[in-house]
């Protein structure tokens, strides 16, 4: 018996970028990811104690973190943040990408100014965050990725005026095989997870409040997901448990595309 199983798992000794840290999703991933045994960088943009709150679990969990404020659009400042991770934590070779925004309006009445500043974050921030990160794991020949995408990607939300929001879903779905197509023999993997309506300050927006209720009938698990159930998909994808799988969109949508 050659093969040990629950360390395919393993994340010790591996070091973590994770965008979006200072909440939600992808404050419970870098969680995770340090409960695997991985010291994370968490970056965000939001100044309200997050990203310390997210240090302090990952210290309970006996791990090492650092706390870098950046916007993902700004492609300067996630160069830095590699660079400061690296130098701080050591090698890059994990990556999630959770930092994003969603907000709705009428197709026909979204100003430009709406349509192009969720574009900025949830797609140029993702491409941007993608390359600062590949250009630090080309240089070690190993690195894994996960770009949090969404089941908007894949269908249209019935009752949600997003169309910016599911276009750049689906842009991030397809970037991110592009890249894992051109770093396939790199040692660089990319692979997606699109999750269904999962309860997060995200989903606190006006315009949301009101149709839980509905989105959780429609959806065949009857209910929304908890931040916790990204975790294990995240594992999985960043892990060696994962090592045959590039390009793959994960979807954790509690069963909702299937209908
Ligand atoms: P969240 O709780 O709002 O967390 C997102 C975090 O990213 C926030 O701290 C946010 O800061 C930060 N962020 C936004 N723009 C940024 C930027 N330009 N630079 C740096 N940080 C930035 O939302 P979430 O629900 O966890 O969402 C995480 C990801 O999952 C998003 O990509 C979202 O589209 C995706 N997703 C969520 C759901 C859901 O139902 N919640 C479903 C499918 C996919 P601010 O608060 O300042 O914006």
């Amino acid at each position: 018996m050659s093969l040990n199983a629950p360390a395919l798992f393993d994340l010790s000794e591996r070091i973590a970028f994770v965008t979006g840290a200072g909440s939600g999703i992808g404050q419970r991933i870098a969680l995770g990811l340090a409960q695997c045994g991985a010291d994370v960088a968490c970056i965000d943009r939001r100044t309200d104690g997050g990203l310390e709150d997210t240090l302090g679990m990952i210290a309970q969990v006996g791990r090492k973190a650092i706390a870098i404020g950046a916007d993902v659009t700004d492609r300067a400042a996630l160069e830095t943040a590699v660079a400061r991770t690296e130098a701080e934590l050591g090698p890059l070779g994990i990556a999630v990408n959770a930092a994003g925004i969603a907000n709705a309006n009428p197709a026909e009445e979204m100003s430009a100014e709406q349509y192009q500043t969720l574009m900025d974050i949830n797609m140029k921030g993702v491409f941007f965050s993608c390359q600062a990160q590949a250009n630090a794991m080309l240089k070690h020949g190993k690195g894994a990725i996960v770009n949090i995408a969404s089941m908007s990607g894949v269908i249209v939300n019935r009752g949600l005026s997003q169309a910016h929001y599911n276009a750049s879903k689906a842009g991030v779905i397809h970037m991110s095989k592009s890249m894992a197509m051109e770093w396939v023999g790199r040692g660089i993997r990319v692979n997606t997870i699109s999750p269904g309506y999962t309860a997060t300050p995200m989903n606190t927006r006006p315009e949301m409040v009101h149709q839980i209720k509905e989105f959780e009938q429609q959806t065949p698990m009857q209910r929304m997901a908890s931040v916790d159930e990204m975790v294990g998909p995240a594992i999985f994808l960043v892990s060696d448990a994962s090592s045959y799988c590039t390009g793959v969109d994960l979807l954790v949508d509690g069963g909702f595309c299937c209908w």
